[in-house]
């Protein structure tokens, strides 16, 4: 990662900023729960930005890829860290990811992006370093609040987020709207590559059990807007509960 990423005070109040430090809303899920979408219109709902953590690992699986690296080998990945220089948007209306010049946005959603991303995402420095990333990229951003989604957003990047929620969904039906998106793939492949990433990402972090404090919002029955509507109602209610309403 550049030096610009890593300077000292990660994740502190960013020295001179005029504006409060935003409210986080917390949101972990397994792949195909929905995270990213629901995410997105939620924070345009409440008027905040959007981080989608997956991007930075998808982003580093990428570079890795870039540079002829095996993503399971954890040494080659930490040296193509070194020079990962990685950007990302928290506008919900303008969604962007850059390494160096180079926008991947779509890129990093590849089929051979995703088949490799669990690999560089099982090395514990590099989580170290992308948390720090996350927590400075919130700090800094001047507005109201921020809805971060991820796989440990509740439990390690912010444990103290003002409102934490974990969205799950019967495995089933996660793997039916994964093949949905994806019209060009095979339904039974595009079930067995999501059920295998799965079981690679949760031998590093457990984003199927909520932690205590953690509230659940099941998608099994639910619709796209009903989904949004269920993650507003927690919203509303941890906050009215915080702010004594
Ligand atoms: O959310 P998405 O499917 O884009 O995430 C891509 C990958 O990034 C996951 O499969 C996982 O390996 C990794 N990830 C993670 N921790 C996060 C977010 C994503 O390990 N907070």
């Amino acid at each position: 990662m550049t030096e610009s990423l890593l300077k000292p005070g990660f994740g502190a109040p960013v020295e001179g900023s005029a504006h409060a430090a935003p409210v986080v809303v917390a949101i972990d899920g397994p792949a195909g729960s929905g995270k990213s979408s629901v995410s997105k219109a939620t924070a345009a709902r409440l008027g905040y930005g959007f981080l989608d953590t997956g991007a930075a690992y998808r982003a580093l699986a990428w570079h890795a890829l870039e540079h002829g690296v095996d993503t399971s080998d954890a040494t080659a990945v930490l040296e193509v860290f070194g020079d990962f220089d990685y950007a990302i948007s928290l506008d919900t209306t303008d969604r962007w990811v850059r390494v160096g010049t180079v926008d991947v946005t779509s890129a990093i959603r590849e089929p051979r992006v995703t088949d490799a991303v669990s690999g560089v995402a099982r090395v514990a420095s590099v989580r170290h370093a992308v948390n720090e990333l996350f927590r400075r990229l919130v700090a800094s951003a001047a507005l109201p609040g921020v809805v971060v989604e991820g796989r440990d957003i509740t439990t390690v990047v912010f444990p103290g987020a003002a409102v934490r929620i974990l969205l799950t969904a019967a495995p089933e039906v996660r793997a039916a709207r994964r093949s949905a998106e994806l019209t060009d793939q095979d339904a039974a492949k595009v079930a067995a590559a999501l059920h295998k990433r799965d079981a690679a990402d949760s031998t590093v972090v457990d984003f199927l059990t909520a932690a205590e404090g953690v509230e659940v919002v099941d998608s099994t029955h639910l619709d796209f807007e009903q989904t949004v509507d269920a993650v507003l109602s927690v919203v509303e209610n941890t906050m009215g509960a915080r702010d004594g309403r």
